[in-house]
This record gives structure tokens, C-alpha cells and sequence, in this order.
């Protein structure tokens, strides 16, 4: 099924250190034999998720000797553009807020269209047939970019552009944050909950000086807010969708 050009048996993990990205990485490693990860720098405020990766990397490859063996190269690209673009809460020093758009000032243009585009890019030279990428349209903040029929056009336009047939997955899209941990529970169970719980990083402001059960954040930006009520949901059992508000 697989040669040089194009191997079926890999995949490439868009991996940013969080807890979705996380998860996906876990999901990819009980499913293909080769797994790369990439990871974006694009002047995010929460920059410290890059770094959190190296423990989990590290953490997944102790926590099962078969995914130790299939974790190939990391790669990170650095996308300054996206920054210079953007006056967002993300990758300015300004407050979230709901814009007059409906949209959280959070969002990033572009962003995940730019770094799937990428990401085929790289999967095409490194002859990687699957991508795999966190993205939910449950708990998506009203994200354009997360939504489902957004990610299969562009899939279908990546096909199309590369002249290469990469299958696009998205395990979480419709996951809430609950049922996302509960996944974490399925792949791994107790010791790669407690990875994410340590190790993974959500919080838009990039903070990790308070550790809460759910893990470290400010505690009050929508991503640590979304997180804590997801660990909560799951402790509680209730892995049942519940509509996120938006
Ligand atoms: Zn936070």
C-alpha cells in the first residue's frame, strides 16, 4: 500500500502542546505506524504551549512501547505572517472579548486554513498519507475554520492542489471537551489523562503559574473555562453531548 512517494501508513499530527492536539497525537499512534508531528509558531501569546510539547512527546513514548516506536520527527514551521496580520487577543496584548461580529476576538483569521495548507505541504514531502488535526466544530467558539464542511472543502482542494490523496481526520469534531477526555481515558486511560492534566496547555494568556484539577490557566479565558467544564462533565460521567453555548 505504501511507497516512497506516498506512505499509507502515516500520518502527520497538527500538535500545538494542548489538550485537543494531545489527544489527536494519541489517537493517530493506535492507528498508524509512522507519526510526525507539526507545530505552528505565529506570534501566539500562549507561545509556552510549543514548549510543553517535549514532555509529552517524551510522556507518550514511556506510557506504551508501540507508540514509543512509531513517533517520528517533530517539526515546527515558524508562520510570522499570521501574526503580522492579526490584531487578535491571541497574538496582541488586548482583552478577549465578543466582537461586534458575534465572533471571540480570539479568532484568527486564516488560521487553520493556513496551517492545514502547510501541513499537506509537508506531508507531501515527507510522503505522509493522513493528517490529523484537532479541530471541533462542538466547542468551537463559533470558529469558521473548525466546521466540518469548512475542513472537507478544503481537504477536497488540498487532494485537488497536491495531486496527492491525503485524508484529512478530525477524531474531536463532534467531541465536547468532555467526551474529548474521555477519548484520552479510551486511548490510554488514567496515565495519559494525567499527561494532558500536567502536561498539555490551553490557556489563551499563556498562563501556568496556578494548577487547578484540570490543569494549569488563568482559570477565567474561554479556553481554560471550556477545559474545566469539560473535566468536570467527565469526572461527573456526563459524556453525553451537551450543546456548547456559543
Ligand atoms: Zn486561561
Amino acid at each position: 500500500m505504501s511507497d516512497e512517494r506516498h506512505d499509507d501508513t502515516a500520518a502527520l499530527v497538527l500538535f500545538s502542546g494542548g489538550q485537543d492536539s494531545t489527544t489527536c497525537l494519541a489517537w493517530a499512534l493506535t492507528r498508524f505506524r509512522r507519526v510526525e508531528t507539526l507545530g505552528f509558531s505565529y506570534g501566539q501569546r500562549h507561545v509556552i504551549e510549543l514548549d510543553c510539547r517535549a514532555a509529552l512527546l517524551d510522556g507518550l513514548a514511556s506510557l506504551k512501547p508501540d507508540w514509543a516506536g512509531r513517533l517520528g520527527d517533530h517539526h515546527t514551521l515558524d508562520v510570522p505572517t499570521l501574526g503580522e496580520l492579526s490584531e487578535t487577543a491571541l497574538t496582541r496584548d488586548v482583552a478577549i472579548a465578543i466582537g461586534a461580529d458575534g465572533l471571540p476576538n480570539t479568532f484568527v483569521p486564516g488560521r487553520n486554513l493556513v496551517f492545514l495548507t502547510f501541513a499537506a505541504a509537508l506531508a507531501y514531502r515527507r510522503g505522509i498519507g493522513h493528517i490529523v488535526a484537532g479541530m471541533c466544530e462542538t466547542d468551537y467558539s463559533g470558529y469558521p475554520d473548525c466546521r466540518n464542511d469548512t475542513l472537507q472543502a478544503l481537504a477536497k482542494a488540498l487532494v485537488l492542489g497536491m495531486a496527492r490523496p491525503f485524508e484529512l481526520h478530525t477524531p474531536l469534531m463532534w467531541r465536547d471537551k468532555a467526551q474529548t477526555w474521555a477519548l484520552a481515558h479510551e486511548l490510554g486511560g488514567e496515565p495519559l489523562v494525567d499527561l494532558i492534566r500536567e502536561h498539555s496547555h490551553t490557556c489563551y494568556l499563556g498562563e501556568r503559574g496556578e494548577r487547578h484539577p484540570w490543569g494549569y490557566g488563568c482559570g477565567s479565558c474561554p479556553a481554560c473555562v471550556l477545559r474545566a467544564r469539560g473535566w468536570e462533565g467527565y469526572l461527573a460521567g456526563s459524556t453525553g453531548s451537551t450543546p456548547a453555548s456559543p
